[in-house]
């Protein structure tokens, strides 16, 4: 399975002009392909799971972006903190303590995205409106100097349902618009970009679009 070089461009062209960042999620994808993707212009790549991101980092460019897209293990943080370009999953106070303690440790301030539960499954992780506002507020009385809250993440709905899945989005988008200093709203994947560029996402996070389809795991 190769990437796909024209729909790469094609996506890119899209949303260069709308001015929404791509995220290239590489999970599961070997080295060769990222380095691909890498040759066209692309920087930004996404990986989900600590040990493989790690892997990948090692074999990769050094000016190769990694966000982290998957859950986070407060006992993982120190393994991506020299090196992690931006934390999508942020979903407690803790974890982000966390962060803060590893990113002071390797000198850095590590920009994290809280992640925000929108969708009607369960199993998805993610905090709830109330969880973000009180974590907001409690940085503002205790102020975490190695950590610097960029913005939302969310994962819409798995469903066919076009209008449930906007909804989803401007939902996530209202409750972006209501945080101060923020400027990063991640929401969007390969079913659902266009969608949740239309309800104001500015960075997506693509995958099987450009790399081809995942073999389960
Ligand atoms: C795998 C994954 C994606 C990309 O999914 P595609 O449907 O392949 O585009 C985006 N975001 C998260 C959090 C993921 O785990």
């Amino acid at each position: 399975m190769a990437v796909n070089k024209e729909a790469y461009q094609q996506i890119q062209s899209f949303l260069q002009e709308k001015n929404v960042q791509l995220v290239a999620v590489s999970k599961t994808k070997p080295v060769e392909e990222i380095a691909a993707l890498y040759q066209l212009g692309q920087r930004d790549f996404g990986e989900n799971y600590v040990q493989e991101m790690v892997g990948k980092s090692k074999m990769l460019p050094s000016d190769v972006r990694w966000h982290f897209i998957g859950h986070l293990q407060t006992n993982k943080v120190k393994l991506i903190a020299s090196f992690v370009q931006l934390i999508h999953g942020v979903d407690s106070l803790k974890l982000l303590k966390e962060i803060n303690k590893q990113a002071a440790k390797a000198g850095r301030v590590i920009d994290c995205l809280l992640q925000v539960h929108i969708a009607t499954e369960e199993t998805k992780f993610g905090l709830d409106k109330e969880e973000v506002e009180q974590i907001m507020s409690t940085l503002k009385t205790m102020p975490l100097s190695n950590v610097n809250i960029r913005g939302l993440m969310g994962m819409a709905s798995l469903t066919a349902d076009e209008r449930q899945i906007k909804k989803e989005f401007d939902d996530l988008k209202s409750l972006f618009d209501s945080v101060e200093g923020v400027d990063i709203l991640s929401m969007g994947m390969s079913g659902d970009y266009q969608i949740a560029i239309g309800s104001g996402s500015n960075m997506v996070r693509i995958g099987s679009l450009l790399f081809g389809q995942r073999d389960k795991k």
